[in-house]
């Protein structure tokens, strides 16, 4: 029987790819047949590259014959979110909007992971624009949670973090605006990082909220976040708010522990709102890393709870109804047939194109950057945002890093929450917070429910503090006593 290399993480498959012990493309091909018979049930792509992936596997190993000189991720198998920008098959942010868009150009991530010489599967599912906590606002499907297929997997870049869980790839790219990487990680049980505003270039993923947004990977453990990482990070000259500051070796860190490492407890993170079986587990995670060597100090993040919500969603839409103008039925895309003139093109347009949820951002961002209004709300926006930053400027000078849970609850049924926006909104209370003050955060999974589903730990760090995130967030995977298992609903497919 040959080996089934989708049960592997990122690292064994580029050692593997590294020393010959398995070729790209049987590689590729043992991922592809994964695909095939888990994507049906989990719906996590939305357009799988099958010729593609073969030929870039191909690609990999003829450079191997070659010289033998591989990138840091050769032969791996990726996901992307489909709001990255690709030459290769469609760029839609599973919107109707952008049906049938094609891009000219790759994202700056997508280059550096071509240049590591990972291997593309295709493009994952995501709620529209990136919209959403729950992956249902996709204008293509619905992406189930591979622990409980009748589950949502969370959103935005649910796509990323189920295809993760089923093993349909190695690894996956999302994007975070207020826990779109973190929030799917803790619900589908991977490891997602939103890194430091401006740690890893933008250029080429579509923009909802500019001031919020940020790159990162999903992947099976926190060494393999570590090497994806090392390849996505650092200074791009085409995203001027790319931070030039240099990237230091991410892996370096998986060796360090977490004696002397101070773990700062916000009480607001623990507060009613907190489901009971996600505190305990979350207490359980201290323990550990108390055990570990870790000293706990309670903080205290004022702001950050109490008015993290409300900011966020005067911010990001106003940012959103900015950067959705650009998807007028001119330049991009869809455009409404039958129309009598450029107004009406544009109205049909954006209201045929655009989903519910988008057009109630586009909506709300308009208004609250509306003359009468821009004092009340949006200037104010900015200000509690300077508190909130304040907020974890006085936590972070007590602790090295800050711990939470993820998310307030574990998986929810599909269609719990698409009625109550405000009550989908809730489900980022705990993410939401460091976009808005652009700190760097990573979600590890922390146990199960008593109904076996996931449950995420956060991890928050001072600005480009992603090594000591990844150094506590891997001394707790190596010292945690339980092993995670993989979904059942997708062993034995
Ligand atoms: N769930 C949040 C929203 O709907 C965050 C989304 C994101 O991070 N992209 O805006």
């Amino acid at each position: 029987m040959t080996t089934e290399w989708h049960n592997k993480t990122a690292r064994e498959i580029r050692d593997a790819v590294r020393d010959g012990a398995a070729t790209a493309t049987e590689v590729a091909e043992s991922y592809l047949d994964r695909i095939e018979r888990v994507d049906p049930k989990v719906q996590a792509y939305v357009d799988v590259w099958r010729d593609y992936a073969l030929s870039r596997a191909e690609a990999v190993d003829h450079k191997r014959r070659k010289d033998g000189a591989l990138g840091a991720l050769a032969g791996v198998p990726v996901g992307l979110k489909d709001v990255f920008c690709t030459r290769q098959g469609y760029t839609t942010c599973c919107s109707k909007i952008l049906d049938g868009y094609r891009s000219p150009f790759d994202a700056t991530v997508v280059e550096r992971l071509d240049t590591a010489d990972c291997v593309f599967l295709g493009k994952l599912n995501m709620d529209e624009f990136a919209m959403g906590s729950s992956t249902e606002n996709s204008a293509v499907q619905p992406t189930k949670n591979p622990w409980d297929l009748e589950r949502v997997p969370g959103g935005s870049s649910g796509g990323s973090a189920a295809a993760v869980a089923a093993d349909a790839c190695a690894f996956s790219l999302g994007s975070d605006t207020g826990g779109s990487i973190r929030q799917p990680a803790a619900l589908s049980g991977c490891v997602g990082m939103k890194p430091t505003y401006g740690r890893v270039s933008r250029y080429g993923l579509v923009a909802f909220a500019s001031s919020l947004d940020q790159i990162g990977p999903l992947t099976k453990n926190t060494e393999d976040l570590a090497l994806v990482m090392n390849v996505i990070c650092g200074r791009d000259p085409k995203d001027s708010t790319s931070a030039d500051i240099p990237v230091p070796d991410y892996t370096a860190a998986l060796a360090g522990d977490v004696s002397g490492l101070t773990v700062g407890l916000p009480e607001e993170f623990f507060a009613d709102a907190l489901d009971d079986e996600i505190r305990a587990k979350v207490n359980d995670a201290v323990k550990t890393l108390e055990e570990a060597g870790a000293k706990t100090v309670e903080v205290s993040l004022p702001h950050a709870t109490e008015y993290g919500i409300a900011t966020y969603y005067i911010i990001c839409t106003a940012e959103a109804s900015a950067n959705l103008a650009r998807f007028d039925g001119v330049r991009y895309g869809y455009r409404a047939p039958e129309t009598h003139d450029m107004r009406d093109m544009y109205v049909r347009t954006k209201s045929q194109g655009f989903g519910a949820e988008v057009q109630r951002r586009i909506m709300l961002g308009t208004y609250v950057l509306s003359s009468g209004y821009y004092d009340a709300y949006y200037l104010k926006a900015q200000k509690v945002r300077a508190l909130i930053r304040r907020d974890f400027d006085a936590a972070f000078s007590q602790c090295d890093v800050i711990l939470g849970p993820t998310s307030p609850t574990a998986a929810f049924r599909i269609g719990e929450k698409t009625q109550d926006p405000l009550q989908m909104y809730l489900s980022d209370i705990y993410t939401i917070s460091a976009n808005l003050a652009g700190i760097p955060g990573v979600s590890v999974p922390c146990g199960l429910t008593e109904s076996g589903l996931p449950v995420g730990l956060q991890l928050l760090g001072k600005p480009f503090g992603e090594e000591t995130l990844i150094r506590a967030a891997h001394a707790y995977e190596r010292n945690r006593d339980f092993d995670m298992g993989r979904p059942p609903l997708t062993q034995g497919i």
